[in-house]
């Protein structure tokens, strides 16, 4: 088949993509194109990376305690399988839509490449506002979603995990939901679980402390000192919280918080704990006693050293990109810069560390939980933090050489090292049949 033939039997798009730019998926794309000039022979293999190998959509009807029926809309993405099983979180968002959840599921297969763990890219959502709902509505959607998606997802299939609004209970519905459809307690088939069913420990805190790692070295390179440094954090659930806590304890100031239920500011630094203690009681930071409350935009102007977007997609925008007042961008969320916005953040020279290696400490310990339940031999709550912070630090180390050499940004960078990974495998296994 000559070159020209190929190019035509492969359209540009894909018919279930809205076209436009402003969605999750277009960002990722964006991401991709950049890497073309740095994948060489593989390059011949990219498109493989520019649509998901595998989606699933599914009802998920459950009964209210009220004993009317709600249905909603679930979506299971495996993007790319060639390194190994899929992997990736669950969410459950009133915003959920298919091409975020292609496009969270793409950032999977990027960021386990970049970290090297053996496993491919997958993302889960259910479109709902898990506020709205009991414990009960909640553990009844989590099983009929779990039994839905039950088809495509297993222990060497793809393991679920915990993401947005869901969490370690979340985790053991999932794994007892399955289990019951298999006839066999299968531990490996999430990760997240609490630890006296599987889990691991260090996972919880994994994410947030891969931030602050990937964070601590970025600072160390850049002759950005910790003590003393000011630090925003937006989204103050299991990363960002965590995250600062880190950042903290190592002696940076938390001078801005903003969650969905509003933005605090305290010059003089924020009290975590008491800031913990009041999110738990009350569900978010807004009415925070020990801060002044900001307009939400406000948030973006505060002058920081360090600011964390660890939330959802899209909210570095340009716009937000030209105020910002800050030297080092860590993305704790999945998504959070815009690619527009990237290039204005390099052009003005302040450093991002990607989602596609900050983030991917969460990630790297549901393996060792994984790599845990097949063995079942349960490590250390030390051995886990050391050897995270091991994984975290030389896959940092090799996207920054990249950066070096090509002259290119950290997302780029990261990019270029995990396609180049998941190309290879591609190009070596050959297409079937
Ligand atoms: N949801 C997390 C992420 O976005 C963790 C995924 C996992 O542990 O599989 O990386």
């Amino acid at each position: 088949m000559s070159s020209t033939t190929a190019t035509a039997a492969t359209p540009h798009g894909l018919s279930y993509v809205t076209p436009g730019h402003d969605s999750p998926w277009h960002t990722y794309l964006a991401q991709v194109d950049r890497v073309a000039p740095y994948l060489g022979e593989l390059g011949r293999w990219a498109e493989t990376l520019k649509r998901p190998k595998r989606a699933l959509v599914v009802d998920v009807p459950i009964e209210l305690d009220n004993g009317t029926i709600a249905h909603f809309e679930g979506f299971r993405v495996q993007h790319n399988l060639s390194r190994g099983p899929g992997k990736g979180g669950v969410r459950f968002h009133p915003d959920v839509t298919m091409e975020e959840v292609m496009a969270l599921a793409a950032w999977m297969s990027i960021k386990n490449a970049a970290v090297n763990l053996p496993f491919g890219g997958a993302k889960g959502g259910i479109r709902v506002d898990p506020r709205q709902l009991s414990a009960k509505e909640l553990e009844r959607m989590t099983r009929r979603y779990t039994s839905e998606i039950g088809i495509i997802i297993g222990p060497q299939q793809d393991i679920p995990a915990p993401d947005v609004n869901t969490n370690a209970q979340v985790m053991a519905w999932m794994m007892d939901t399955y289990s019951m459809n298999t006839g066999s307690t299968a531990t490996g088939v999430v990760t997240g679980k609490p630890v006296h069913l599987g889990g691991s420990l260090g996972r919880v805190k994994a994410t947030g402390r891969g931030v602050f790692v990937t964070g601590r070295e970025a600072a160390r390179r850049t002759g950005l000192k910790l003590e003393g440094a000011r630090m925003a954090v937006q989204g103050f659930g299991n990363v960002g919280s965590v995250a600062a806590e880190l950042f903290v304890a190592a002696g940076a100031k938390l001078v801005a918080v903003q969650d969905h239920s509003g933005t605090v500011h305290a010059e003089s630094g924020l009290d975590v704990a008491a800031l913990l203690a009041h999110v738990k009681a009350t569900g978010g930071v807004g009415g925070f006693r020990g801060g002044e409350a900001l307009q939400a935009e406000e948030f973006w102007d505060v002058p920081t050293d360090i600011l964390i977007p660890a939330a959802l997609e899209g909210q570095i925008t340009p716009a937000r990109a030209q105020r910002l007042r800050t030297k080092l961008v860590l993305e704790g969320a999945n998504g959070p810069t815009l690619p527009e916005a990237d290039d204005i953040l390099a052009d003005r020279g302040i450093l991002v560390v990607p989602d596609v290696i900050c983030n991917a400490g969460g990630v790297t310990v549901s393996y060792f939980e994984w790599v845990q339940d097949f063995s079942s031999y349960f490590w250390t709550e030390e051995e886990i933090n050391e050897r995270l912070d091991h994984i975290m630090v030389t896959s940092l180390n090799k996207i920054w050489e990249t950066a070096d050499q090509h002259r290119i940004t950290l997302r780029t960078a990261t990019f270029a090292v995990a396609c180049e990974r998941i190309l290879m495998v591609r190009r070596d296994r050959g297409l079937y049949p």
